[in-house]
């Protein structure tokens, strides 16, 4: 049984109430909270505490352990200001324990040293660390006591993310004067009673009130770790409301219709049989499915996954035809100019010997060469249109968008697939094809595209041999280099990846730089090419094609090269850093090699010492070539923002839940969001309402 949403809660209930209806709240106090995003009393409700401390209790100093906060009593032994590399203040306090504790002091000021005259009594939270004697705490907080002051906390203390402009103490008066707001448990809940006791989960307002006023015997491992009764609460809400908010929005787009798309498919077995390869089953499985979805009257929304190489082109290039026999209009958009320009050459060599007229629209076309691409997208007159986001800027009208094909969509915002889905004609919505060669984990998929259908094409083509992986030192590069002249001297053709991690484009180019000029100075005898971001366009493009047409014999590259690029006679790549990227990144980068029949592989550099965890996700790389699996690694390794490249997806907003921790809760949350949809919509509603709000229409398509 779900219970439906009362109809039209008070602001009050919704949380939605303006923070400056708190008492004590300002113009400009509104304006820093709102600058960390937060707006109404909901927002603070869910600003949980990062971190808790227990000040309940005092521990002996004598049973201290490095690595343990604790809080302490002691009196001040002696004080000592120095200046040896910098300025430093050390208090030794003692307690009935009979040990000394010291505190150390970097920033200070007089003020605060003076406070610390011997036997004075202070009471100190922190964590302490094996120092030059014995234990000390490095930035305690601490108070000084009267001497009749005495009394422990009742509650864990909450600490909370920092809002810039507000004081801690401050931000916690806030936090609670917004919980004094909390309506009472049955106005505030929305999920049904029977999924909350199956899991064991308290009430909302409960989980909420426990949160942020933990009793003193919770279980603080727990809500360090995030996995309390209270915080798995708000999470399986919160990702309920998430994929509620994309089924929503898909079943809205479905609403609107599409025209079917049902020809007979008399040009793509045309194509077929100018293929120089026969399909394989995978493709010929998912383009089934894409014909099947294109035939129904509601657009087709559907993700195909497909390993780097798996043939994912082609299957795009036979549904556009199904656009085209049916007298009208494909568009295939890639997010940079060089793989859309691949796509063009692969489209056109593939389309235009059947008669399919194709064309280029990219942010460099301009002028009368735009002119004419637009006048051609207008009339109809080009069947399939290729391009970068420009195909998605106003101005471009299609005559009749039947298909709209995104490749590598992980990199697209969410609003250009809107914008792309927008061209379509008044009436319907265009189908849309979404590819990608990032693979995801199912449980994973079916909550990051909640709103499409999704199909993997799990096959490579035949002949591809498998890529060997090695990880080596970077101090190794010597032999390396030797590696690379011989793989050169028998006419094959490496990469040399260099990357940084979180760095700006300009300190990668500039490292790709120094590496072009020592491999260049290394490696006299061979032509070496280099591309990086900051580059020209058209100077990119000329060193890719010139590699590609085996004039350079090594080409150092940025990762500028993950996507796209097919030179089958590549047969070595070299990445460096290789410990600092995502496991998904560094496959990605791997397939770039082994398209050819000839064996491939891949070093992978690193900095020495490897850290455990990073030794691991390098095995595994060596170990497997499957896209997939490696997913799942990289999931459990490093969570689900780096697999998805959530910034991107514009699924990133979760303020509780996180994928991977919380995965066991999938299950259920999509089994409660059909139960919701069906049977309790407003319900459904409110929840999106709730936890994504305005921003719903965005967080999907
Ligand atoms: P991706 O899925 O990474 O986009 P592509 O579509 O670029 O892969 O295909 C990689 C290469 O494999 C291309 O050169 C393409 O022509 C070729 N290819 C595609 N399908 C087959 C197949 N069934 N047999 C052999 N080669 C194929
Ligand atoms: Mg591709």
């Amino acid at each position: 049984m779900v219970r439906s949403a009362r109809a039209g809660p008070t602001l009050a209930a919704s949380g939605a109430a303006p923070l400056a209806s708190l008492p004590g709240v300002g113009p400009a106090l509104a304006e820093k909270l709102a600058a960390r995003g937060l707006l109404t009393l909901q927002d603070l409700w869910l600003h949980l505490p990062r971190q808790y401390e227990d000040r309940t209790s005092l521990a002996p100093i004598r049973q201290l352990q490095a690595g343990v906060a604790v809080q302490v009593e002691g009196r001040v032994e002696a004080v000592e200001r120095g200046f040896r590399y910098r300025p430093m203040l050390r208090v030794a306090l003692s307690d009935e324990s009979r040990a000394t504790l010291v505190l150390r002091f970097f920033h200070f000021r007089a003020q605060q040293a003076a406070q610390f005259a011997p036997g004075t009594r202070v009471r100190a939270y922190g964590t302490p660390r094996p120092g030059q004697h014995g234990l000390e705490m490095v930035h305690p907080s601490y108070r000084v006591l009267g001497e009749g002051e005495h009394g422990l906390g009742e509650a864990l203390d909450p600490v909370y993310p920092e809002v810039e402009g507000i004081g801690p103490a401050n931000l916690r008066k806030l936090v609670g004067l917004a919980l004094e707001r909390l309506p009472d448990a049955d106005t505030l809940e929305l999920l049904p009673l029977e999924v909350r006791d199956a899991l064991q989960l308290p009430g909302l307002r409960d989980a909420l009130v426990t949160l942020h006023r933990p009793p003193r015997d919770a279980d603080v491992a727990a809500l360090q770790a995030g996995l309390h009764p209270a915080q798995r609460r708000l999470a399986l809400e919160e990702l309920l409301a998430h994929q509620l908010s994309l089924r929503r929005q898909r079943i809205a787009l479905q609403q609107l219709g599409a025209r079917p798309l049902r020809g007979k498919g008399a040009l793509v077995e045309r194509l077929r049989a100018s293929l120089p390869f026969a399909l394989t089953g995978a493709q010929q499985r998912v383009y089934a499915q894409v014909r099947d979805d294109l035939a129904q009257p509601r657009p087709m929304l559907r993700l195909v996954q497909g390993d780097v190489g798996s043939g994912k082109t082609v299957v795009a290039a036979m549904a556009a035809l199904l656009a085209v026999e049916a007298g009208r209009q494909a568009a295939l958009m890639a997010p940079t100019e060089l793989l859309a320009e691949q796509h063009l050459a692969n489209l056109r060599g593939w389309l235009e010997p059947l008669g399919v007229r194709v064309c280029w629209l990219a942010g460099k076309v301009t002028g009368k060469a735009r002119a004419q691409a637009l006048a051609q997208v207008a009339s109809g007159a080009a069947q399939v249109v290729v391009g970068t986001h420009a195909l998605m800027q106003e101005g471009v009208a299609f005559h009749d968008l039947a298909l709209a094909i995104v490749d590598e969509q992980h990199r697209f915002g969410v609003h250009q697939r809107l914008a792309l889905r927008d061209k379509g004609q008044r009436d319907a919505v265009p189908h849309q094809l979404v590819m990608t060669a990032t693979p995801i984990p199912r449980t994973l998929a079916m909550s990051a595209y909640a709103d499409l259908d999704v199909s993997a094409i799990d096959e490579l083509p035949p002949g591809r041999t498998p890529v060997t992986t090695i990880a080596l030192a970077a101090e190794r590069r010597p032999e390396l280099i030797e590696r690379i002249r011989a793989a050169c001297a028998e006419g094959r053709q490496a990469y040399w990846v260099c990357t940084l991690i979180d760095d700006s484009d300009e300190v990668v180019a500039q490292a790709a730089q120094s590496t072009f000029e020592a491999l260049t100075l290394a490696l006299p005898e061979l032509r070496i090419g280099l591309v990086h971001g900051r580059q020209k366009a058209a100077d990119k493009q000329a060193t890719m094609r010139a590699f590609k047409q085996g004039e350079l014999g090594l080409l150092v590259a940025t990762t500028v090269i993950e996507v796209g690029v097919d030179v089958p006679n590549a047969s070595l790549m070299v990445i460096e850093n290789a410990e600092r990227l995502g496991l998904a990144q560094l496959h990605q980068l791997r397939g770039r090699v082994g398209r050819g029949s000839a064996a491939s592989s891949c070093v992978l550099l690193y900095q020495s010492p490897l850290s455990a965890m990073a030794r691991e996700r390098l095995d595994t790389l060596r170990r497997s070539n499957d896209g997939f699996e490696i997913a799942e690694k990289d999931l459990q390794l490093r969570g689900p923002g780096e697999l998805l490249g959530t910034r991107q997806t514009g699924l990133a907003a979760f303020r509780i839940a996180d994928l991977a921790r919380d995965a066991d809760l999938l299950p259920r949350v999509h089994a409660l969001a059909d139960q919701l949809l069906q049977a309790a919509p407003a319900t459904a509603a409110a929840v999106v309402q709730r936890w994504v709000g305005g921003a719903a229409r965005y967080a999907s398509a």
